[in-house]
């Protein structure tokens, strides 16, 4: 039943879900006119879900998800850069600032940037 009230619409995607949890999280602000925010907020992610404009939800969607990813990207790059510090050593590239991953303790070497070509001599 749940499934045939979605059939041709947009039906509960991440921008919907993400709409409810503002919500709730808006529920816990106590000022008096919240609960118009609230409710807007909840009309708005339940007319997202009924809507027959399939095309446009999923580019919301997709514009949502590219914000919401985005730290989420960053943390997982800090996390793997933090765990090969040991390993490799980053220099960046004084052309095109294309950073370059170096192994550790080989000495002086030259690197060539892997976008432009440019040659650089570091001691890693
Ligand atoms: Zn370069």
């Amino acid at each position: 039943m749940f499934r045939k009230m979605f059939i041709g619409r947009n039906g509960p995607d991440h921008l919907s879900f993400g709409l409810m949890i503002l919500a709730f999280i808006l529920s816990f602000i106590q000022w008096p006119y919240m609960f118009i925010i609230w409710i807007l907020i909840i009309v708005l992610a339940i007319l997202r879900m009924f809507s027959k404009n399939i095309e446009q939800r999923r580019k919301e969607n997709f514009a949502f998800l590219r914000v919401v990813n985005k730290p989420k990207t960053w943390y997982y790059k800090c996390k793997v850069r933090h765990k090969q510090r040991k390993i490799y050593k980053v220099f960046k590239c004084p052309e095109c600032f294309q950073k370059l991953r170096v192994p550790r303790g080989k000495g002086k070497v030259l690197i060539r940037c892997s976008k432009c070509g440019h040659k650089i001599t570091k001691v890693t």
